[in-house]
């Protein structure tokens, strides 16, 4: 078989129980792939003895029958995502050289339904971060261009790596975080799909903090099928997580029938932006016209606390951010400041996270500190959870006037230049705004590709559900999917 990373999970799936492919060949292709692909920034802790003595253990659990879907399939991993004995650095300085002593349980899901960890992926420092520039490994770069213009664009954040990867067919597919839009976002800046379960829907253990009320794993993959594959075997209740849900798991593959006649779909007025470009725009109501078509009812819908949810976001994921990060002191792991004659504990602390934090972790450690500060606490945190709370009501009402499901834009833009928006912290923050409302109500989120602007970038069309039903939603998404049959590629330039 040739291009063989170029293949899908269902694909790939099926080739590996044919005989056609062993999981080695298909391993050996992507790390190859990713050995010429360093310009890409995307891989930033490769891991080829690993991942070949798991392919090599998935083609004898193949072989044996039975195995699960995910069996020999190469996969790439945030690193964000805590890898035993296997450097997890979440892309910050502080934690350089650690190697955790235990697996994440996504992973461990992961990796015992034997699908083979390729390496750790590019990110947003601590994932704050919507292009990937916070990163202490330097920039994960879009593999799309403005046709033949070699400007570098992000490929977003804070799941950069990941989008990269995948659309660049490093590998069959990667997981990636999402806080407030860091797996939709990406995925739309890059051609590829991207789904953010409910929160609670996979388990957070071993996934290194950022907002833990917000923070939630999901699949990014090269289509629908894929993400409905991968999403089945990476959820699950898991009694280390709180506040993972105990819910039976879904074969949400079976549930792709692409039928969706009887179907309502909402269209919020609010994400109508000012300075919107056209390419968005037209994209917009494309995609209603496309559920229409499918069978869909269209119903115009209102959801009034959107203007307040960006500041509600950046609120309450610093305080959060604030509380989590209070963690990385220098004293168990990671880096430690050297310290002079006569330093004390203080000192040692303030050094190490003065050093081992960049600026934009720092500016969110201050911000979460400010607002959860006594004189400010009511002023900024509580009214911002009294927000959050009216703006997951406004999805509740229109869920309860009978909508199965929400489309709007996936980004306000296409992909942006490198360099650009990294200078103004609030620019770039205007990047969540359709994607971190989903983060605030805890409803899943799917992004799809669904056309390409005046340059031929990529542009994504997200969908948001009910919560618990991502099986629905993944069905929603296949549906547009199917009508848009978006299947552009970038071209090889690296
Ligand atoms: N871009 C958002 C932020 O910087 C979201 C990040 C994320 O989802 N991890 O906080």
């Amino acid at each position: 078989m040739s291009d063989l990373t170029k293949l899908k999970i269902s694909e790939a799936r099926d080739a590996l129980r044919k005989g056609d492919v062993t999981s080695v060949e298909l391993t050996d292709a992507c790390l190859k792939a990713i050995d010429t692909a360093d310009a890409l920034g995307a891989f930033v802790h490769k891991t080829p003895e690993l991942a070949m003595g798991q392919a090599k253990s998935a083609d004898d659990r193949i072989k044996a029958g039975g195995a699960p879907d995910l069996c020999g399939i190469p996969l790439g991993i945030k690193d964000l995502f805590c890898t035993k004995g296997v450097p997890s650095q979440a892309a910050s300085a502080i934690l350089n050289g650690f190697k955790p002593e235990y697996e994440s349980t996504v992973t461990s899901q992961l990796f015992d339904a034997g699908a083979v960890m390729l390496g750790k992926l590019n990110m947003d420092e601590f994932a704050m971060g919507s292009s990937n520039e916070t990163s202490t490994y330097g920039n994960a770069i879009n593999p799309w261009r403005r046709g033949n213009d070699a400007t570098a664009l992000t490929p977003g954040g804070s799941s950069g790596g990941s989008a990269a990867a995948v659309a660049a067919d490093l590998c069959l597919a990667a997981t990636g975080t999402d806080t407030g839009g860091s797996i939709r976002q990406p995925a739309a800046f890059t051609g590829i799909t991207g789904i953010k379960p409910t929160y609670g829907r996979c388990s957070r253990w071993g996934i290194v903090a950022f907002a833990s009320s917000l923070d939630q794993a999901g699949p990014m993959t090269k289509d629908v099928r894929d993400a409905a594959i991968m999403l089945e075997a990476m959820c699950g209740h898991d009694p280390k997580d709180s506040t993972s849900a105990d819910l039976p798991v879904p074969n949400f593959e079976a549930m792709l029938t692409g039928d969706i006649r009887g179907k309502t779909i909402g269209i919020p007025r609010e994400y109508r932006m000012d300075g919107m470009p056209d390419a968005i725009e037209t994209l917009w109501s494309e995609g209603r016209c496309m559920l229409e078509d499918a069978g869909a009812a269209i119903k115009d819908i209102s959801l009034p606390h959107t203007k307040y949810a960006l500041p509600t976001y950046y609120v309450i994921a610093p305080a959060e951010a604030s509380s989590n990060l209070a963690r990385y002191d220098g004293v168990r792991y990671g880096h430690r400041a050297k310290l002079a004659q006569g330093d004390g504990i203080t000192d040692m602390y303030e050094k190490t996270r003065a050093e081992g934090f960049g600026p934009e972790v720092q500016r969110r450690v201050m911000v979460g500190t400010y607002v959860l500060s006594a004189g400010f606490y009511d002023a900024y945190y509580n009214r911002a959870r009294k927000v959050r709370t009216l703006i997951k009501r406004d999805f509740e009402d229109v869920f309860a006037q009978g909508v199965d499901a929400i489309l709007t834009p996936a980004t306000p833009s296409a992909a942006f230049e490198l360099g650009k928006k990294h200078v103004d912290p609030v620019e770039m923050y205007l990047n969540d705004v359709f994607t971190v409302t989903v983060n605030l109500a805890g409803l899943p989120g799917i992004s799809v590709p669904t056309g390409v602007d005046s340059n031929g970038l990529p542009l994504g069309l997200q969908l948001i559900g009910r919560p618990w039903e991502e099986g629905d939603l993944l069905n929603t998404a296949y549906a547009l999917e199917q009508a848009a049959g978006f299947v552009a590629k970038p071209t090889q330039w690296w």
